[in-house]
């Protein structure tokens, strides 16, 4: 669009001029009504839910838009914070757009999120062949620093910036061919040295048991990212109901400083597609935040007790039955959906005051093929 510009004649510039007047404003005005594809999740206690996204490309590496973009896509889903992560030793849209500062992109994207409830954070990709392959420094200080030779040295170089380092798409099938994530020595130094802080176990389209193992086994913080490139309404299929894989952090306060405190902390969780990945210490408090008991009742002289269940997030929790009681309307099986209220009852059998059901989650995994237990505490008024 903008190489045919210099195209056209001056009275196309400007209706073209009042295109852009006019779709601005007709974006603001749609901007209120696309609360539907915000990402929401409550809050636990003692800790603020945050929705971040903490890989992500624009033309000043390899993605196909600019900056600006990011910072819009972000607001529009309701993130808390993102960062964009370009490729520092892959550049391919250099000859097209030259730019010596390597900060570019994050300094583009604050300035547009200057008027807005978005915190952008400073990162870039290391971006090395198998191993070590790629990992995100976030909270940098300089990006123009970390351009090194040595890839132990761009590691020691993010240290001495206070980073957080996390392994990108360990799982990725172009540096391993059978998709299963495994530490080579490299890493293993890098861990000990404390270089690598965190894994991603979803990046993009893919989930990696194996990456969460490393991450349990090596006390590592639970990542997961969009590392979009293109848009995200197109990639993730937002319009159809979609959405971007998001790390949730549990900080203390929305500010950078505590976002970093977190992720050193390791309170997160991941939410990809209808999945939740996390510590059991933070899934299951999350897990029984979003779901609220909003009234029990006996149903007319009867012992089936009909429970009204609301869940606030954006989650369909998928629940298996794993209490002494059966259900009225459901087998063993029962949906809470996202953002909805579900009616649920209970056979108790006699007339009780309160009842605990336990409930394995299904669509939360806090280990490989592991399903955190809930238990929703019913009391009857
Ligand atoms: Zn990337």
């Amino acid at each position: 669009m903008k190489f045919k510009l210099h195209l056209m004649k001056k009275y196309s510039v400007l209706f073209f001029a009042i295109f852009l007047i006019s779709s601005t404003t007709a974006q603001e005005l749609s901007h209120s009504h696309l609360s539907n594809r915000k990402i929401e999740f409550p809050d636990i206690k003692g800790y603020n839910t945050l929705i971040c996204d903490f890989h992500q490309h624009t033309v000043f590496s390899d993605g196909s838009v600019w900056p600006d973009i990011r910072v819009q896509e972000s607001l529009r889903d309701g993130l808390d914070a993102i960062s964009i992560t370009e490729h520092l030793e892959y550049q391919p849209h250099k000859e097209d757009i030259p730019h010596k500062d390597r900060n570019r992109a994050y300094q583009i994207a604050l300035n547009e999120a200057k008027n807005h409830d978005l915190i952008v954070v400073s990162g870039s990709e290391i971006t090395r062949s198998m191993p070590p392959g790629h990992s995100n420094a976030i909270f940098i200080s300089d990006a123009n620093k970390l351009l090194k030779e040595d890839p132990i040295a761009v590691f020691k170089e993010a240290k001495v910036q206070g980073a957080f380092v996390f392994w990108n798409h360990p799982n990725w099938i172009s540096h391993v061919k059978d998709g299963v994530a495994k530490l080579n020595p490299i890493h293993k130094q890098l861990l000990k040295d404390n270089l690598l802080h965190g894994i991603e176990v979803v990046n993009e389209k893919t989930y990696s048991d194996e990456a969460l193992q490393i991450a349990l086994d090596y006390d590592l913080t639970i990542m997961g990212t969009s590392d979009i490139h293109g848009l995200v309404d197109w990639l993730f299929e937002i319009p159809e109901g979609g959405h971007r894989p998001v790390t949730l952090v549990f900080a203390k306060d929305k500010t950078e400083n505590s976002i970093r405190e977190a992720l050193f902390e390791k309170r997160t969780v991941v939410y990809f597609n209808n999945l939740l990945i996390g510590r059991e210490k933070y899934l299951k408090p999350l897990i029984l935040e979003s779901l609220k008991v909003l009234e029990a009742k006996y149903i007319g002289k009867s012992k089936v007790l009909s429970v009204t269940v609301e869940n606030n997030s954006d989650v369909d929790y998928q629940l298996i039955n794993n209490s002494k009681y059966s259900f009225h309307r459901n087998s063993d099986i029962v949906v809470f959906k996202a953002h909805s209220t579900s009616e649920l009852e209970v056979k108790t059998l006699e007339i009780v005051r309160s009842v605990d059901i336990e409930f394995e989650v299904l669509n939360a995994v806090l280990a490989p093929n592991t399903h955190p237990k809930i238990n929703l505490k019913i009391e009857i008024i």
